[in-house]
């Protein structure tokens, strides 16, 4: 896989890091848009999926994305409060839409039901940008297909009277990970039928959207007239097929180092007892910090170009490493995770340790780790 050169910062000392790498972004967006031709949407939730959500926008968009998807509208008024003027999708509605502050901001919403576009229908005081959510096969969100007709006389009725104005139609894979398109057709063909209804009820030709990362880098049968990409600007593609760029680094400096004999049992429970007379560092970071408590033995960080496994139970604060014979002074810096290869832990290695998806482990980094960007 081509890597994007960042060098590792070196810091003699300094508190845990998580240094997110635009330039990554940008690489990744150029690795999508070499695959479809079709409009792309960067979805930049959960804070730009632990990544910065404006920092990871800012560079999405500088890439050529020319829309920006969120979870709320609150998370869409923190990007047009940072200046980001692309339009910009929000689709989950925990109170009800605020129909408000999404037209105040000039956010789009995605309705996936009957009763929140009658809601807008009904009471909203200025045009509302909706994208109409139907379920192709998620049973997680968006109109059940007995009701599509229902919802999309409704949008009928509220565009005619200027409540709403239906510029998309929204649907969303279920089995794309399996980078196999026949299992992604059932989908595809809702959609397209979706598409029809709408535009035989005089709604025009709305964008349509449906693939997410897998389905953008795996199907282009999926990608209609746009993609809502995540995962993949900050370097996860998860089919699995396609080597993206890891768009952030975790650092946390060696503590203190001390010599042990053979023998010796460290942190809770003593799971792990010294083979030899070793030298443990502890680093400041621990399960707290987003550091999976139930990862494997594997687990290891990187010091000074070289491998060294977590020694024990990850603690709420703090990791131990064993370095064997090489004794690292305090302030040494240790790299948890990166892009870099090498003795560097992917997080796609911290994953797998962990017996999870890369994912939850970019958004589990907590609140106490710094964040810079390089
Ligand atoms: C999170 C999300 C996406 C982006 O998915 P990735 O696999 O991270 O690219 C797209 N659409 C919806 C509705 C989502 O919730």
């Amino acid at each position: 896989m081509n890597r994007v050169s960042v060098a590792p910062q070196r810091r003699a000392s300094g508190a845990p890091t998580l240094q997110t790498l635009p330039v990554a972004v940008t690489a990744n967006v150029a690795r999508i848009r070499a695959r479809t031709p079709s409009t792309i949407m960067a979805v930049v939730k959960a804070d730009g999926y632990g990544h910065g959500a404006v920092t990871v926008a800012r560079a999405a968009v500088a890439a050529g994305a020319g829309w920006l998807g969120t979870t709320s509208v609150a998370e869409a008024r923190a990007l047009r409060a940072a200046g980001l003027a692309v339009p910009i999708l929000a689709w989950l509605h925990p109170s009800g839409i605020d129909a408000e502050a999404a037209v105040a901001a000039g956010v789009d919403v995605a309705v996936g039901s009957v009763d929140e576009l009658g809601a807008l229908v009904a009471h909203a005081a200025s045009t509302v940008r909706v994208h109409l959510h139907v379920d192709t096969g998620m049973s997680r969100g968006g109109c059940r297909r007995r009701q599509w007709d229902e919802l999309i006389g409704l949008a009928q009725r509220g565009q005619r009277a200027r409540r709403v104005r239906v510029v998309g139609v929204m649907g969303h894979l279920p089995l794309a990970d399996r980078a196999d398109p026949a299992a992604n057709a059932p989908a595809v063909a809702g959609m397209r039928e979706a598409q029809r209804a709408v535009r035989a009820a005089g709604l025009g030709s709305p964008v349509a959207h449906l693939a997410a990362t897998s389905g953008t880098l795996t199907d282009s049968a999926t990608h209609l007239g746009m993609v809502r990409v995540g995962a993949g600007l900050v370097g996860i593609d998860p089919s699995g097929t396609v080597a993206m760029h890891g768009a952030s680094r975790l650092t946390a400096p060696i503590v203190h180092t001390t010599a042990v004999p053979a023998g010796t049992p460290v942190g809770y429970g003593g799971a792990y007892v010294t083979d030899r007379a070793a030298h443990l560092s502890v680093l400041p970071v621990g399960y707290a910090d987003g550091i999976p408590r139930e990862c494997s033995p594997q687990a290891g960080v990187e010091i000074r170009g070289r491998r060294f496994p977590v020694a024990g139970r990850v603690s709420m604060d703090q990791i131990v490493i064993d370095t064997g014979a090489l004794c690292f002074p305090a302030g040494t810096s240790a790299t948890v995770f990166g892009p870099d290869g090498g003795a560097v832990p992917s997080v796609q290695d911290w994953a797998r340790w962990a017996g999870t998806i890369p994912h939850t482990i970019v958004t589990g980094i907590g609140p106490r780790v710094r964040r810079s960007t390089a």
